[in-house]
């Protein structure tokens, strides 16, 4: 059986590839390309069917962050051009947020800028939940406001959150490479806390850094581990004043590749395409879409998206449907274990006891894959699976061509929505 047989029928079962196969998947030739996606899509297919979850970003908080994250326009001594402001108010918040759900979004994520938040701040955050979910009680809320100390996640759960941004980005072993002021293991406790207090995990990468294919592995490998529900791919955006803006050195068939590679690793998690989408798929969105099952609706932090409307039409083109705010975006075994997850109140990566001594009913699935992989096996498909196709040989492929070649005209600073008194695209 060739490789991506054996991917595919790993993927049906909810079962995760080895490593050295994750390797070979970002190793395919331009050749490859379409049958790659064709098996990654089969397995996109069995747990989520051709629905596509939208999700709109606010920042509440935009610039002047005292941290150095190489990759960002908000860091400290950025000089892209990009809109600064301090905390908005909740009712703008709303206002923001309440674009992107009419447009379709089931989830806001609300993101602030900084190290970390003060306790005030959650309090600010608070208040900006509140307001939101007064205006649409169904709609889901993804907070991200950096490195949380102790209790700040069971308050933000306490006050309605139901999920929790923090992204890896990179491997550890290159994690200096790209920040000074915090560390690996900072980000990886950070998601520990949000699980432990039952938040739903958000933890996604950043491709494009300088990253070997390793590098994007074992990261990938590190999110699965960690348990995180949802895994967002970053392709970096380049940002004029930043230090990572000749990292011009991503592909349309290098971003599928990575995307394929995650989405084998997590056969059953979301997968969403995240910031660099325009940017770097270009004209090739529409096939990651048959990999991804999430995305951003619209404008991205600090840069510019396409208009939301283009977004919706995309997917409608591609037959694929928004989803509504009444289906899970998890298959029902992955919901269980968050919910298992949320009424012990365990830390994923802390909790050692076995299914039955947790008490919750469902096991501690993010502990490890083994809980999840059996659960998976009896699980009912979103749709019925298809034969697996067969593949040519594979060799090594390098399509990052562009590397180094300067498209900054493709980056635009985001001047409208949040923050300023122009409406948003959504
Ligand atoms: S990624 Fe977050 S912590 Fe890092 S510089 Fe940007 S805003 Fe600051």
């Amino acid at each position: 059986m060739d490789l991506l047989d054996t991917l595919t029928a790993k993927g049906l079962r909810g079962e995760v590839p080895t490593r050295e196969e994750a390797l070979a998947v970002l190793a395919t030739t331009d050749d490859e390309l379409l049958d790659v996606v064709a098996a990654a899509g089969k397995v996109r297919r069995r747990w989520f069917g051709r629905r596509v979850k939208l999700n709109y970003l606010v920042n509440l908080k935009s610039g002047l962050c005292p941290e150095d994250c190489n990759y960002c326009s908000q860091r400290l001594g950025s000089k892209a051009e990009i809109l600064k402001y301090t905390w908005l108010k909740s009712d703008q918040a709303a206002e923001a947020a309440r674009a992107g759900v009419a447009g379709g979004a089931k989830r806001v994520c609300l993101v602030a800028s900084g190290r970390g938040p003060t306790d005030r701040d959650i309090d600010r955050v608070t208040d900006t939940m509140a307001a939101i979910k007064d205006a649409d009680p169904e709609v889901e809320i993804c907070v991200c406001l950096g490195l949380l100390s102790d209790n700040q996640a069971e308050r933000l759960k306490a006050a309605g959150a139901d999920a929790y941004n923090h992204n890896l980005n990179t491997s550890e072993s290159t994690y200096g490479d790209i920040t000074t002021t915090h560390t690996y293991a900072d980000r990886v406790d950070t998601v520990q806390k949000a699980h432990g207090a039952g938040l739903s995990a958000c933890s996604g990468l950043i491709a494009g850094m300088g990253e070997t294919d390793e590098d994007l592995v074992d990261v990938v490998f590190a999110l699965r581990e960690l348990g995180s529900d949802s895994v967002p791919v970053n392709f970096l955006i380049p940002f004029e004043g930043t230090p990572l803006a000749k990292e011009w050195n991503l592909t349309p068939q290098r971003c599928l590749r990575i995307l394929a590679m995650v989405r084998f690793v997590n056969p059953d998690t979301e997968v969403r395409i995240a910031g660099g989408r325009e940017v770097h798929l270009r004209s090739m969105q529409p096939l990651g879409l048959h990999i991804a099952n999430s995305i951003f609706l619209g404008d991205y932090l600090t840069s510019e998206g396409q208009a939301g409307q283009a977004d919706l039409d995309m997917i409608k083109d591609a037959g694929f449907e928004v989803e509504g705010a009444g289906e899970a975006t998890l298959p029902r075994h992955r919901a269980d274990i968050a919910a298992a997850a949320s009424a012990c109140g365990t830390a994923a990566s802390s909790c050692g006891t076995a299914a039955s001594a947790c008490g919750s009913g469902g096991g501690c699935g993010p502990c490890g894959g083994h809980a999840h992989e059996e659960a998976a096996v009896s699980e009912e498909p979103a749709v019925s699976a298809d034969a697996s196709d067969s593949a040519d040989s594979f060799g090594s492929a390098d399509s990052a061509a562009s590397a180094g070649e300067l498209r900054s005209d493709l980056v635009k600073v985001r001047l409208r929505g949040a923050g300023t008194e122009l409406a948003p695209n959504a």
